[in-house]
């Protein structure tokens, strides 16, 4: 029999990848539209609070267990800024062209040595709104930030993102190659892991 859990994401690439990855598993995913519209406001400080926020608002919505995630990136020369702010970094109509723009500009006079960067993502399950173990994944990848952007895969700040390991920018990468190495990629497989291991208790 399979399990029906909400994902707390509006975005219908994220509704797929996990359909693909929790399916194995005897888990039915379901996207949140199908029960509410709007979102839960993020107030939280860390990406952890905001995903859990998400999580427990679509569990209060439905009264299934839901599934959320919240990322960004961190860059140490700008005290760990945009973070949790990732997405609207260049303010209320921000998009990734104004967010890469204005990272260039913040950074225009750091040298290349002070430019290490890494994005975040974690991902949490809630099995109900009270839940007070929820499972909660985090995966880092470490880069940095460049002085030009270059390649045009990914999304965000992935043109700037230069990886020492593979000397090119995340937006270079294959989308197979990304996801194999990339900070989803990583919390991902733990949530893969953690929630086979629910399934066979
Ligand atoms: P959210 O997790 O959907 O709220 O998005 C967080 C923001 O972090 C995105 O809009 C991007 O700006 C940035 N971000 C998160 N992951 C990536 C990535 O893999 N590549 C580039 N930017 C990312």
């Amino acid at each position: 029999m399979t399990k029906k859990i909400i994902l707390a994401s509006g975005n219908s690439g994220k509704l797929r990848e996990f359909q693909q990855l929790l399916s194995g598993c005897g888990f039915d995913v379901l996207p949140q539209s199908d029960f509410f519209s709007e979102s839960a406001e993020e107030t939280g400080l860390t990406f952890v609070e905001n995903a859990l926020i998400k999580a427990r608002y679509a569990c209060i919505k439905t009264n299934l267990p839901a599934i959320a995630d919240d990322s960004g990136i961190e860059v140490d020369a700008l005290n760990g800024r945009p973070g949790i702010y990732s997405a609207r970094y260049a303010g209320v109509d921000a998009n990734d062209e104004k967010n890469n723009a204005l990272l260039l500009q913040e950074l225009s006079n750091v040298s290349d040595e002070k430019r290490t960067a890494r994005y975040h993502a974690v991902l949490v399950y809630m099995r109900h709104a009270e839940d007070p173990t929820p499972i909660i994944c985090h995966g880092v990848w470490e880069g940095l930030i460049m002085r030009e952007p270059r390649g045009s895969g990914g999304f965000g700040y992935d043109p700037l993102f230069y990886l020492p390991s593979h000397q090119c920018a995340s937006a270079e990468l294959s989308k197979e190659e990304k996801n194999r190495i990339s900070h989803r990629g990583k919390a991902m497989r733990e949530l893969l892991e953690k929630m086979s291991q629910l399934a066979r208790d």
